[in-house]
């Protein structure tokens, strides 16, 4: 079935034990965060095989976390939960990021009905300003109320960084997180077991010998994915950046004028578009739109063709300087981005096929 995305799970593998191996010789313990492949169970059962290399299951959706309930690995919680899956998140999470007092009350209810202790870290915004509490007073007088909820255990401090605002993490910032991690333990006596120094784009600051040496935790998933680090876009030495294929079948293939003909007005998703006259063209049309993966994201390996436009359910392709001549059922290779990744797992139209 096409379009298929196809996994080279050895190559994954490596990934996985090369960061695992980067991390654990400076003592940092590895997230491995299974959100892009929606912690595909095949994906996911092949990678846990060795248990060594993996401390800690983290992903953004509950759902994931649920699929992943029979592993024996703690699983970690990496979006703020929403009020209304607090019963989930008791359920399935061992530990969840938080930064809202009303949410945490909420989970220490709930973790009191089921006579559980949920553990949570509380989520720092170091300036990327998407989550965390960015006000240290507010951090600290809300701590002092979560001590109270006896079903509530701080656990650790957390960050994230170049998600939203493209800050980069450094060893001022970091070191803000630590002098927090260590006022909570001085200050509030509570055991902070995890400094969590954010995802893939902390990788760097390893090689430079700048991260601060109290960060102990790292969630790391487009690195171990697509074999590169995230702050500069540079691959990691011996990481694989092909462990994912996009397959697509051909269509259609004519001769057909690079400028549509007639009166214009907004094409399938409301725009104006513009085209460049290239005279006749060699067009292909594959079965794969815009449901499920956007232009920019995938990338042709014969890089004679060009990819001209989408709509929700085709692709059309410039195939006209291409050395080989592409028939219907022909299939044609594409590499892929982290937002083709996530996109291109979401849909359930293209199958995924472990090589
Ligand atoms: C997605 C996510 C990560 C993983 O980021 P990568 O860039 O894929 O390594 C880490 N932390 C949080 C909070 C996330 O949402």
């Amino acid at each position: 079935m096409y379009p298929r995305l196809e996994i080279n799970i050895e190559k994954l593998k490596t990934n996985l034990q090369i960061i695992s191996n980067l991390l654990k010789k400076r003592n940092i313990s590895l997230s491995m965060v299974t959100k892009a492949y929606c912690a595909n169970p095949d994906i996911i059962n092949e990678l846990v095989k060795d248990k060594n290399l993996i401390d800690y299951l983290a992903d953004s959706r509950i759902e994931n976390l649920k699929g992943m309930n029979h592993i024996d690995i703690p699983k970690i919680l990496l979006r703020l939960p929403m009020k209304s899956e607090v019963e989930d998140v008791i359920k399935y999470a061992d530990i969840s990021f938080n930064s809202e007092y009303e949410t945490i009350e909420m989970l220490n209810e709930e973790a009191k009905k089921v006579n559980k202790v949920h553990k949570i870290v509380i989520m720092v915004d170091l300036g990327d300003l998407r989550e965390g509490y960015f006000v240290e007073k507010d951090l600290f007088d809300n701590v002092k109320k979560i001590q109270d909820l006896h079903n509530i255990s701080i656990i650790g401090v957390a960050t994230n960084l170049t998600c939203y605002g493209a800050i980069l993490p450094s060893e001022e910032n970091l070191s803000k997180l630590v002098s927090i991690a260590e006022k909570l333990e001085r200050d509030f006596h509570i055991d902070i077991k995890i400094i969590s120094g954010g995802n893939s784009s902390s990788l760097f600051l390893i090689n430079e010998n700048r991260l601060p040496p109290k960060i102990n935790n790292l969630r790391i998933g487009e690195a171990i994915l697509l074999g590169r680090e995230t702050a500069y876009g540079k691959k990691i030495e011996g990481a694989f950046e092909d462990v994912f294929r996009l397959v697509c079948e051909v269509i259609e293939n004519k001769e057909k004028p690079s400028v549509p003909l007639g009166e214009r007005g907004l094409d399938a998703f409301g725009n104006q578009p513009i085209f460049e006259d290239k005279g006749i063209m060699e067009r292909v049309i594959l079965g794969i739109g815009r449901q499920d993966i956007k232009i920019g994201s995938f990338y042709p390996v014969d890089d004679k063709i060009e990819i001209i436009g989408a709509s929700s359910d085709h692709t059309i392709i410039d195939v006209t300087h291409c050395e080989i001549k592409y028939k219907i059922g022909d299939l044609i290779e594409f590499k892929i981005n982290y937002e083709g990744l996530l996109s291109l797992c979401t849909s359930k139209y293209v199958s995924k096929i472990i090589i």
